[in-house]
């Protein structure tokens, strides 16, 4: 990864030889047994025909020599042609440790790793052909290690998302429902349609008491029975796939009952023509009777 560049001041020295030959593949580390700035004032000396291509304070990182020129410091002139060299403040025995310079250490290595990400570490002591006991305690893996955790810092942990409760239940008057299809009563504890699942299937003109609606955030809304809703289960009927139950006719308690009816009966003549009838035939037959008793 990027890693930002260290504040580095240049103070050339006149003690490299120009360009390498040898590609870099290495820092060696080594301790000054002194403070930053003697070293600087030393390798800034020709007569001291040494120099580094950094050196760390516990105040200050300073750049003496381009990476791409070799630094005289490794008592080693094939070593030096592969190596980026850097000098810590401080004499590291005895004990003796500086939080700083480490750190500093460790920001300049990580820079450098950032552009060299095969590059490897040694100890002067380690490719030195005089004898020294150059870095002596500085403690080099820890060094290198900050450095990889400043290459690599740690992923902060994603926060995981609160969990959405995918319905939003709602109570209502009890009612009696009853079923207009084989209807699924469906888990409503899915986050996708394709989680979704059917608990059981209630047929069709099944009588269920309901008692919530569940509206599920990917929408559509459900009847819960009394039963899921009393239980907390999250089960729901979709409410397409229920009718309100028809109102069946008031029933009255007495019916009244018709009473028989009689047909009238109807008389073939009038009786009134009859009457008439019988009244004129008697009337001749008494004018007929006092005719004949006058005579
Ligand atoms: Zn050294």
């Amino acid at each position: 990864m990027a890693v930002t560049k260290p504040t580095i001041q240049w103070v050339p020295s006149p003690n490299y030889t120009k360009g390498r030959n040898r590609s870099i593949r290495a820092i060696t580390f080594h301790h000054i047994v002194g403070s930053d700035d003697s070293a600087i004032s030393k390798f800034k000396n020709s007569a001291s025909q040494t120099s580094s291509t950094y050196v760390v304070g516990d105040t200050k990182i300073t750049q003496m020599v381009l990476e791409g020129n070799t630094p005289w410091t490794n008592s080693n002139f094939a070593s030096n042609s592969e190596c980026i060299t850097i000098e810590h403040e401080g004499d590291w025995r005895n004990g003796y440790r500086n939080e700083a310079v480490i750190n500093n250490s460790a920001k300049l290595v990580a820079w450098i790793r950032s552009r060299y990400p095969s590059i490897t570490y040694n100890r002067h002591r380690e490719v030195s052909l005089k004898g020294t006991v150059c870095p002596a305690d500085l403690p080099v893996e820890e060094i290198w290690n900050k450095a990889t955790a400043i290459l690599n810092p740690p992923r902060p942990k994603p926060t995981p998302a609160p969990p959405v409760d995918p319905v939003v239940v709602t109570d209502i008057t009890n009612r009696v429902m009853v079923t207009n299809k084989d209807a699924n009563l469906w888990d409503l504890t899915f986050n996708t349609w394709a989680e979704a699942k059917s608990v059981k299937v209630i047929p069709k003109g099944t009588d269920i008491e309901v008692s919530a609606t569940a509206k599920h955030k990917l929408g559509g809304t459900y009847f819960m029975t009394e039963y899921s809703f009393a239980k907390g289960i999250m089960n729901g009927i979709n409410a397409v796939d229920l009718s309100e139950k028809p109102v069946p006719p008031p029933v009255d308690p007495d019916p009244p009952v018709d009473p028989p009816t009689q047909p009238p009966v109807e008389p073939s003549v009038p009786i009134s023509v009859l009457e008439a009838f019988w009244a004129a035939v008697t009337k001749l037959w008494i004018e007929m009777l006092n005719k004949f008793r006058s005579k």
